[in-house]
């Protein structure tokens, strides 16, 4: 079974970042690509450092090239198991099995999106969630916003900040407070609590009311609710909190030992850079943590690189 110093579980931004850290801290990784980052859908990312407009799959393939000069193997394909073992852990994915001395997961979430006809076809194009990623396109822009109670309210007057043609639809009985429908008066958001019979539209949506009516939108944001990509953190036994995210410390280490966690999957701000920067921190700290082992272990030669001659190697190597 090969063996590496770390495994990292999912590339997207996290996943991307916590491998180029290692591999630059000289440590043997794989990086195990289970398909395409959470905004792939978007035609542009927003609110990223260097990189603003450019379109998810660029930043995965800019990411995949800068981890060529490292000592990371990347693998298209999916972790299907993970093992503890006495010394680490064990990995199966599409292709068998790897060993590695840490685990880092950075596996992202899944959007479930409203059930709602012609919704789905339009996520990332003109159905949107954050303002932040999408709101600058659609500035001043004929906007809906789908949600009812509290996310709702906070959703419509998050998105007004971006125009001031918000719509608030609630597909039913709002659920808001006398409170909430008096701050959403305040700054001109009409509720429509007709439910939705289809989202239909090529550039715009077109909403369409189940008891008759239509409404012509340029986008529309809602609040998704998400699911874990993977069981795989929770089948180790890593804590999972009342909304499902693995619970981590500041530096991204999960209730298990050897085993950190990055990026949307945790509690992070669900963001491009929010998931490097977790990424990056759960990297340090994983190799932090090998650096302490190796130099109890190894002594003076702890810090050879892969392949150099070291008697028992402290990174990674061939394991039988
Ligand atoms: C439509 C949309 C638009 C967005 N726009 C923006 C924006 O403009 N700006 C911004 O900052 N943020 C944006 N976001 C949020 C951003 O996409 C996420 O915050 C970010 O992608 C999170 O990165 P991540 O690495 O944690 O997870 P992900 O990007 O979800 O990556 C996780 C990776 O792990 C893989 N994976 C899952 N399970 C396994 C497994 N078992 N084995 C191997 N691999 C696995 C997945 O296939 C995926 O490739 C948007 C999100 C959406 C949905």
């Amino acid at each position: 079974m090969q063996a590496f110093d770390a495994v990292v579980i999912g590339a997207g931004p996290a996943g991307l970042n916590a491998a180029l850290v290692l591999g630059g801290a000289r440590r043997r990784v794989l990086l195990l690509d289970g398909g395409p980052p959470r905004n792939a859908k978007a035609t542009a990312a927003h609110g990223v450092f260097t990189r603003d407009g450019a379109p998810p799959v660029c930043l995965k393939t800019i990411g995949l090239e800068d981890l060529a000069p490292y000592p990371v193997s990347v693998l298209p394909g999916v972790a299907r198991e993970a093992r503890a073992l006495p010394q680490g852990f064990a990995v199966r994915h599409d292709g068998g099995w790897v060993q590695a001395r840490r685990l880092l997961f950075a596996t992202g979430v899944r959007d479930i999106l409203p059930n709602v006809p012609g919704l789905r076809e339009r996520w990332g194009r003109t159905v949107h969630h954050c303002p932040y990623c999408d709101g600058w396109p659609n500035r001043e822009a004929a906007l809906g916003v789908l949600g009812s109670g509290q996310e709702g309210h906070h959703l419509a007057l998050s998105v007004r900040a971006w125009s001031k043609r918000v719509t608030l639809l609630t597909d039913g009985p709002d659920e808001l407070t006398e409170e909430q429908r008096e701050d959403l008066a305040r700054v001109g958001v009409p509720i429509f609590t007709g439910p939705i019979l289809r989202f239909g539209g090529v550039d715009r949506v077109d909403v369409r009311f189940r008891r008759g009516g239509r409404l012509t939108l340029d986008a529309v944001f809602l609040n998704p609710t998400q699911q874990q990509n993977s069981t795989l953190p929770a089948s180790l036994g890593c804590e999972l909190n009342e909304k499902s995210r693995v619970v981590v410390n500041e530096n991204g280490m999960t209730s298990v030992r050897g085993v950190w966690a990055a990026g949307d999957m945790t509690g992070a701000p669900q963001y491009v850079m929010s998931a490097a920067a977790t990424g990056m921190i759960a990297a340090v700290s994983l190799n932090t943590t090998l650096i302490h082992e190796d130099v109890r272990k190894f002594g003076a030669a702890f810090h050879k690189s892969p392949g150099e001659e070291t008697g028992e190697p402290p990174s990674g190597g061939e394991a039988s």
